[in-house]
């Protein structure tokens, strides 16, 4: 186990400032919510692979038999150029029956950021093709997480993202997000009176004829968690629509079950022009995402205009495409978009003890997914050093076996949707008791 931990800290870059830290968790396996470490230790997965995505739980024989299946019948050629094959035709097919309204075309990608940059090339292909083609401008989020290529972490509102590689990339305006609990950030104001205030005013500064889209996560996820007040979203809609911007929402992490929605967009007034989905999809088995788009945003690029060349070697990968299939499958026929509620209900029950703690700020749950907000100080909300918040995780793992992730001053968990109540009380349990003990 620890010569496998050597290997990877001499061979494997993991671009993080956590790579000054003087080992790494070597993970080797996985069945349901359970991993292994290489030092064998069983570890309660409360991350689905560490990263929101491990929707149906690992060790999935019916995926690993999809994919078996289709690499032998043909592993791999791209649905770029003229090309298509059946798999990603069956699963656009799919997509476009579960996503809401006349969302009904698919692009594919490799994984988020990929279909983040997508989103915004086409959403600028739109308004180009119509001849306004000043309209460049992308409005963005503080707080907002859209990936690590140029596009997407341009457009990515942690600033950690951006230290160190140069200038970003032209024409993205960051505004203010919702942030109930610090609704101090409002001045008193009803919170989505100021945020469309903000969000209008930043439109008029840049001319509405100069902007093509906003996006957004209809819940911020690496931001901590944090879901808008259900008035939000309905009013930015109608705002953009007025001045025929363009809404992309960025699912890669709500889409699929998450929430307890196959989109959680639909859900909260969002109705978008443009979905970006990754994650999930596949619940890692594969990476793959795929963008989805309603029928007048796909038309531009229809024949009779100039070419838009566009596209991925792996674009439609048919065993990722599989894949996907099968896991759509899982997540319908095992009903985990209604566990993934129950999961919420079972972690905002066990975690209830934590919120009255005087180290947590708030304990946000949103189906299968928690953000608990670390606090110095309950009374000015004052945020407690990431590194508090980290050593809070590094005690779970080390102390309990739990597997989560701080996000700044935020513990996140986004478990499997096949998470059982037993595992829930484990994991709900260690946490109250690892943040009773701490000193801030
Ligand atoms: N958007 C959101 C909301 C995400 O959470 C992520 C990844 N965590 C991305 C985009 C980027 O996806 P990927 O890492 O697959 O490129």
């Amino acid at each position: 186990g620890a010569e496998l931990g050597e290997l990877d800290k001499r061979y494997v870059l993991h671009s993080h400032q956590r790579d000054q830290r003087p080992f790494r968790r070597m993970i080797v396996r996985g069945v349901g919510s359970t991993v292994w470490d290489a030092e064998g230790r069983e570890l309660l997965d409360m991350l689905g692979g560490g990263i929101w995505v491990a929707q149906v739980g690992h060790g999935r024989r019916e995926l690993a038999e999809a994919a078996a299946a289709q690499i032998t019948e043909l592993a791999h050629f791209t649905s770029f150029f003229e090309f298509g094959n059946d798999k990603s035709a069956l699963l656009a097919q799919r997509l476009a029956d579960l996503a809401p309204g006349d969302v009904n075309r698919v692009f594919y990608t490799s994984g988020g950021s990929e279909g983040v940059d997508t989103a915004i090339k086409l959403a600028r292909l739109f308004h180009h093709r119509r001849g306004q083609t000043e309209r460049n401008w992308i409005i963005a989020r503080h707080f907002g997480y859209h990936g690590a290529t140029l596009g997407g972490g341009t457009a990515t509102g942690i600033p950690d993202m951006q230290v160190g590689v140069g200038p970003n990339l032209p024409h993205v305006e960051k505004v203010t997000p919702p942030y109930p609990y610090h609704s101090e950030m409002y001045g008193g104001e009803d919170p989505t009176d100021f945020l469309l205030r903000e969000l209008e005013a930043t439109i008029e500064r840049l001319g509405p004829e100069n902007v093509a889209a906003m996006i957004g996560e209809p819940i911020l996820g690496g931001g901590g968690v944090i879901a808008p007040p259900a008035d939000y979203w309905p009013r930015v809609r109608e705002l953009l629509t007025g001045y025929g911007i363009l809404l992309i929402a960025d699912e890669v992490i709500t889409a699929f079950g998450r929430t307890g929605a196959w989109f959680d967009s639909a859900e909260r007034g969002m109705d978008p022009d443009i979905i970006v989905t990754a994650k999930g999809l596949t619940s890692g088995y594969l990476p793959l995402g795929a963008v989805l788009m309603r029928d007048r945003v796909a038309d531009v690029m229809a024949a009779g205009q100039a070419s838009f060349f566009h596209g991925h070697t792996y674009s439609g990968h048919p065993t990722a495409c599989a894949v996907a299939l099968a896991n759509l499958d899982l997540l319908e026929n095992e009903g985990l978009l209604k566990r993934s509620l129950e999961i919420g209900d079972w972690l905002r029950a066990g975690l209830a003890p934590a919120a009255a703690l005087p180290a947590v700020g708030e304990v946000r749950v949103e189906g299968a997914t928690v953000g608990i907000e670390l606090v110095a100080n309950p009374e000015t909300r004052e945020p407690v050093a990431p590194d508090l918040a980290l050593a809070v995780a590094d005690e779970l793992y080390e102390n309990h076996r739990i597997i989560t992730r701080n996000y700044g001053p935020t513990l996140v968990l986004s478990p499997p949707l096949v998470l059982d109540d037993q595992q829930a009380k484990r994991a709900s349990s260690a946490i109250v008791d690892v943040l009773s003990r701490l000193d801030v």
